[in-house]
Order: C-alpha cells, then structure tokens, then sequence
C-alpha cells in the first residue's frame, strides 16, 4: 500500500483558526489539499483569505467555546472529517489567590468543549459511516507542572487523558484520534512571558533548538496527524517543542 500524505477531498473544521498556532494549521491542512472551516468566536477573515490567494477553499463559521456546549450543532449536515481542537485559554495567577472564575473559564474552554465538541463530531461521522480524525493541541503542560497556570496545567493533563480515552473507544471505528504538544511557540499566548526578560532567557537557555517556536512549527505535525500516511497512529501526543522534554 502507498503512504499519502494528502488530504484532498476532504474538509476539516479548525477551532481558534483567526490567530497563533489554529491559522498555521488551517493553511497548513488547506496546502495539504483539505477545505478548511475556520471556527472561531471572531470571524478568521485574514486564515480564510491566505488561504483562498493560495488557491485554497476556505470559510469561516462562529462559534464561541465559552459556553462549552457551543460546537453541538457545528457538524451537522456538513461531512466534516477532520477536527483540529486548538481554541484555547490561559489565566495566571498564584496559586493561592487563583479564583473560581479564572478556574471555570479555563477549564470551559480547553477542556470541556473539547470533549463535546469532538463528541458532536464523532457522532456525525459515525451516523455517516465515515472515517476520521481529531487532532487535540495539548502542551508541554500535559507532562509537567508549570508555574501561577493551575487551570490551565488541569486542562491540559486532561486534554493528554482524553486524547488516549478517545482513541481507544474509537481507533477501531475508524477514528484517529491523537494530540500536537507545543513547546513554547511566539504567539498572543505566551506574550506576557516573552515581555519578561528573566523568564524569556530561562526559557531560551533550556530549549535545544535554541529558539522560540513558530506558529507553522505545529502546523507540519497536525497536518501529518489527519493525513492516510497516520492511519495506525492512535493515542499518540507528538512533542513539537525544539527539544524542551528531552532535555
Ligand atoms: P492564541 O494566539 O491566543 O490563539 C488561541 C485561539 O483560541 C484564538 O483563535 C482564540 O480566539 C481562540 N479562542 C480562545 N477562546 C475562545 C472561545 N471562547 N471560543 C472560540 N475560540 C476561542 O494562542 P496559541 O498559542 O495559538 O494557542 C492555540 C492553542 O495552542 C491553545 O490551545 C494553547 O493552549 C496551545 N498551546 C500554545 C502554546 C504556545 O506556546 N503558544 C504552547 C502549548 C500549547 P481569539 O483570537 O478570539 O481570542
């Protein structure tokens, strides 16, 4: 059997596609041959419109994971076989005056919608008899503790749990379901830690690479992840990160 690593014919759904490591993947998938959905609580109008002047298909859909039933509907009658679970949050405070609220929205959103969202999506495609797969963005904070980050460290040792849960319960109906942990990538996300010089150099001096990672740095694993070439790949979370765990 041939290997493939193109995804074309089929369309996947991107969460958080306007901004970050969501847009690298979108284009990504939509270089790789598949039309992209780019969901988003704001609609991804610069990921929709690189992707179409590279000749790409693309649109955009609304959606916000803040209530974390919102992707319930998303599915629906619209033969989606790729779902790339990248929306995402983080608060920081020390741990003994993180509140409620900053526990409750984190966990919403990387956690919850994630899991009923990739419900939604596996129930569409099981009720088609289609195949599929799911890729779940993770982080380092999957494997470690971190730091002032409790809600956010929960929801991604959870997304690490769900993403093996998931595999085993569907890898023989045809779902592929697997996880991207990015190290430490220049996005909105990690802003705060670059705009510190002390935290910025320790950083720096633990990563292999030498080198904060670049959005598309994820894109190239995601897109493996969906593609024919991945087919026995189940449960697996790809450590993208300059070399960071292994040090
Ligand atoms: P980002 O630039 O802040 O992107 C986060 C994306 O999630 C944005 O599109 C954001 O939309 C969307 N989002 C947030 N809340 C949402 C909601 N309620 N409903 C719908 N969409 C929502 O950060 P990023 O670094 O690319 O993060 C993407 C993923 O990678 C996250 O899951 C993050 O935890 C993970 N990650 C990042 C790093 C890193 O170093 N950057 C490392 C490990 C893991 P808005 O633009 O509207 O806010």
């Amino acid at each position: 059997m041939s290997v493939s690593f193109s995804l074309a014919s089929r369309r996947a759904l991107v969460t958080g596609a306007n901004t970050g490591i969501g847009q690298a993947i979108a284009v990504g998938l939509a270089e790789a041959g598949a039309e992209v959905i780019c969901a988003g609580r704001r609609a991804c109008d610069e990921t929709v419109a690189a992707i179409t002047a590279s000749g790409g298909t693309a649109r955009s859909v609304l959606v916000d994971f803040a209530d974390p039933m919102a992707g319930r509907d998303l599915f629906d009658g619209q033969d989606i076989d790729i779902l790339i679970n990248n929306a995402g949050i983080i608060r920081r405070a020390d741990a003994v005056d993180f509140t409620e609220a900053d526990w409750d929205a984190v966990m919403d959103v990387n956690l919850k919608a994630l899991f009923f969202t990739t419900q939604a999506f596996a129930r569409a495609l099981l009720a088609r008899g289609a195949q599929g797969a799911v890729v779940n963005i993770a982080s380092l904070l999957s494997f470690q503790g971190g730091i002032r980050v409790p809600s956010y460290t929960a929801s991604k040792h959870g997304v690490a749990g769900l993403t093996r849960l998931l595999a085993n319960e569907w890898a023989a109906k045809g779902i592929n379901v697997n996880a991207v942990a990015p190290g430490y990538i220049e996005t909105s996300n990690t802003e705060a830690l670059r705009n510190d010089p002390e935290r910025n150099r320790s950083i720096l001096d633990r990563i292999p690479a030498g080198r904060w990672g670049e959005p598309s740095d994820i894109a190239g694993a995601a897109v493996y992840l969906c593609t024919p070439a991945a087919r026995y790949v189940h449960g697996a979370i790809l450590n993208v990160d300059g070399g960071w765990l292994a040090r």
